[in-house]
């Protein structure tokens, strides 16, 4: 096992999730069966695993007091069954400061442990330096070299923002993360998807993008009113993630599906999955 990504002095010793934990352990909670989370889960990463040997402990535990921090604050008030998303959501240097490790987990995991994949050479060899440019965000809780954009997925704002109306599963369950680059850098993005939520942290920016209402660095508030435009790259994120996502459904076994239908049968109706399958556009 090689040396802890992050620190580089202390050895990777497990298997580091590379979007929080506390995000699966919401979706197996808010699930009929636990089995359903195969469905839940369309990226392609994830039957890759979703970990990786990125981190030693002592950076893992760091870490996830900034996540505990995440998931009280923003997370449990976005993925919410019972209340509806509030208009107005405080944005604290923890909330921040997650966003950036998730980002820097999944520059890292991509770029530590290469899958196929398409970027090029030239665009490859200059991870480790945005990479270290996120760590050090991070350390001195700096958020001036890249911007972060929040989309919380209700209706109000998916229908605003005119984004594609794929089924409510993706907006409100599905998990998972990408680095995406276009030509000649002309973009550099990590397209982050989690419950009730898309994040998209940019690293190289285009000018040309008009965003409203979305960025969080510098502004203590999100005003979920305030977010009125987005590039229309992101229907194209959308568009793409979705696919995957039914791809990734169509892999289910007819064992798996067996012990699914199994489980629905007995699961309470007013779970949040169940709640999610009943909502229509
Ligand atoms: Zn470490």
């Amino acid at each position: 096992m090689g040396a802890c990504k992050y620190c580089g002095e202390r050895k990777a010793i497990k298997n580091s999730h590379i979007i929080p934990s506390f995000v699966y352990k919401w979706l197996k909670e808010t699930s009929p069966t636990g089995f359903i989370r195969a469905t839940d889960q369309p990226n392609r990463r994830k039957q890759d695993g979703l970990k990786s040997a990125l981190l030693c402990e002592e950076c893992e535990k760091s870490f996830s007091e900034v996540e505990s921090l995440f998931k009280k604050d923003l997370f449990i008030k976005l993925a919410n069954y019972r209340t509806p998303c509030p208009n107005e959501r405080q944005i604290t240097d923890s909330i921040i400061r997650c966003l950036y490790i998730i980002a820097w987990r999944v520059l890292a995991d991509t770029y530590y442990f290469p899958r196929s994949h398409q970027y090029t050479d030239d665009e490859f060899a200059r991870f480790p330096e945005f990479l270290n440019k996120i760590k050090k965000s991070i350390e001195l809780l700096e958020f001036k070299d890249f911007q972060t954009h929040l989309i919380p997925c209700t209706r109000e704002v998916l229908e605003r923002l005119n984004l594609p109306k794929v089924e409510w599963f993706f907006y409100d369950r599905a998990i998972g993360a990408e680095v995406r680059i276009w030509d000649d850098w002309e973009r550099f993005i990590i397209f982050i998807k989690i419950p009730s939520a898309i994040i998209i942290f940019e690293i190289v920016q285009n000018e040309k993008d008009i965003w409203s209402g979305t960025q969080i660095e510098n502004s203590n508030k999100l005003f979920l009113e305030d977010i009125t435009m987005v590039p229309s790259y992101v229907s194209t994120q959308i568009e793409y993630f979705y696919d995957h996502f039914l791809k990734s459904k169509q892999q289910i076994t007819d064992n798996q599906m067996k012990k699914i239908l199994e489980g629905i049968q007995n699961a309470a109706p007013n779970c949040g999955s169940f709640q999610t399958m009943r909502k229509e556009w």
